[in-house]
């Protein structure tokens, strides 16, 4: 299943990064026959930040066939979130049941290194040949290697340090934050006004709350509101918590280093303190920034980008895996009809760009409300209470599903935006 080095030397389709955008269009393009190639640096999954998922991944589950392994799996079940005031008053647990029944409505908790595994274990079971250990060190254009291309191939080197040279009709970029096509073309825009940090580890021992709460990803602002924790409950007796914060505020100007901030935050939050208060801390403090950013384009000739190697928002709502592997599926159903079609052209291949990032933008708009300090979700729905359903639909992920536009609206009065990034999206050059 899993090999050190390609079988061939030319593919259809080669996907260079086997996070969940990597493995999901591998297994999508690869099940409809294609010959898909998939090379992931790292040999075995280690820790990867970016456990809680929202529960629209549901439907993107059931394409992959990978619902049951995600039901017997021991990752923790997920049914709410809820937010906490600087001050410390809580709000009701947002149920995402509250509107649907439906099992969808569910979700889950997971350990990345397990998840991630069984996502590219899945590509391999769909007919993509998988190869570990394997580096994505180069990518091949025709013409004078400028970005409308068409890309050819990569260089990959393995495990061995042998650099190989791999043909393919489309590459695509599932490299992460690594972003690797839009660092090689300058394609990359930072998110305006989210220049934020995170300083995050694990607890074991902490505070989980009992019956349907257990699972309940808590978001909570520290005292002045400069700042929030999540707190998200593990299996294994285990609670992920990290602080969020402007860089400017959580890493310049502080003495001391990241541990003594994330603690000084705490202190700055006492809900949190005491839910860790009599647990240990059970692996050693990590530091995330300038991960908001997004692609100006999408596509090009013979290239694709799915996942963080096109953009991420925010981890306030933990939509990142769901884009990631709503954009793995979208781009696997756009490089299928591209290949039936004989059309790899950037407009083709990045046909499904407009409705992701339609997506995208609703999701920022929630996210700006959450930053800004005049808006308060209370106070809005005590005025439209009727939207309280949009935004359930909206927390569950159900941004390609359920018409939310009344509640985009209403929220777009109220809080501003910067213009939208990317419109160039999939270009005029493919
Ligand atoms: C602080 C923080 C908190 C977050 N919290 C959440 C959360 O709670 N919920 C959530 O859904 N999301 C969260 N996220 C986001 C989430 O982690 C990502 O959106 C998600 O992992 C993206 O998946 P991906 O497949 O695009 O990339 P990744 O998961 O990063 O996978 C990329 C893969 O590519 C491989 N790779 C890189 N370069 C190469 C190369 N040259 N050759 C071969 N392989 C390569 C890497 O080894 C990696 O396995 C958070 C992010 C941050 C920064």
């Amino acid at each position: 299943m899993t090999e050190a080095s390609p079988r061939a030397e030319d593919y259809d389709v080669v996907v260079a990064g086997g996070g969940p955008a990597g493995s999901t269009v591998a297994a999508l393009v690869a099940q409809q026959g294609y010959r898909v190639l998939l090379v992931e640096r790292s040999k075995e999954f280690g820790f990867k930040v970016g456990e809680s998922l929202v529960p629209a991944t549901y439907w993107t589950f059931e394409r992959l066939g990978v619902l049951d392994a995600m039901k017997a799996s021991r990752f923790v079940n997920k049914q709410s979130v809820q937010f906490f005031s600087g001050a410390g008053k809580g709000t009701m647990p947002f149920y995402f049941t509250e509107f649907d029944g439906h099992e969808s409505s569910h979700t889950w908790q997971v350990v990345r290194s397990e998840f991630d595994q069984m996502l590219l274990t899945n590509a391999a079971r769909l007919g993509a040949e998988v190869c570990r250990g394997v580096n994505m060190a180069e990518v091949l254009f025709d013409g004078d290697g400028r970005e409308d291309g068409p890309a050819r191939g990569v260089v990959i080197v393995d495990g061995q340090g042998v650099r190989r040279e791999i043909g393919c009709r489309v590459l695509v970029d599932a490299t992460g934050q690594k972003t690797t096509l839009a660092n090689r073309f300058g394609l990359k825009r930072e998110e305006p006004n989210l220049r934020n940090a995170s300083i995050y580890t694990h607890y074991r021992g902490a505070h989980r709350e009992p019956g349907i709460d257990e699972g309940a990803t808590v978001i909570l602002h520290t005292r002045g509101e400069r700042s929030w924790f999540w707190y998200i409950p593990l299996p294994d007796d285990t609670v992920s918590v990290g602080v969020v914060g402007p860089i400017d505020y959580l890493i310049r100007n502080r003495t001391g280093g990241a541990e003594a901030t994330f603690h000084a935050e705490m202190a700055l939050c006492p809900v949190v303190a005491e839910r860790v208060a009599k647990a240990k801390q059970a692996m050693p403090i990590r530091v995330a920034r300038d991960f908001s950013y997004r692609a100006t384009r999408m596509a090009g000739a013979g290239w694709s980008m799915v996942g963080d190697a096109f953009g991420f928002l925010d981890p306030i709502y933990s939509t990142g895996v769901f884009f990631a592997l709503k954009s793995g599926e979208m781009a696997a159903d756009s490089i299928c009809a591209g290949l039936a079609e004989g059309d790899l052209s950037g407009a083709s291949l990045g046909r499904h760009g407009e409705r992701f990032i339609a997506g995208m933008e609703a999701m920022r708009r929630l996210i700006y409300a959450y930053y800004d300090r005049d808006f308060s979700f209370g106070r809005f729905l005590k005025a439209s209470p009727h939207l309280r359903k949009d935004l359930i639909h909206m927390l569950v992920g159900n941004i390609y599903r359920e018409p939310v536009g009344e509640f985009l609206e209403a929220l777009s009065r109220e809080v501003e935006v910067p213009e939208a990034l990317g419109e160039e999206l999939v270009g005029e050059w493919g």
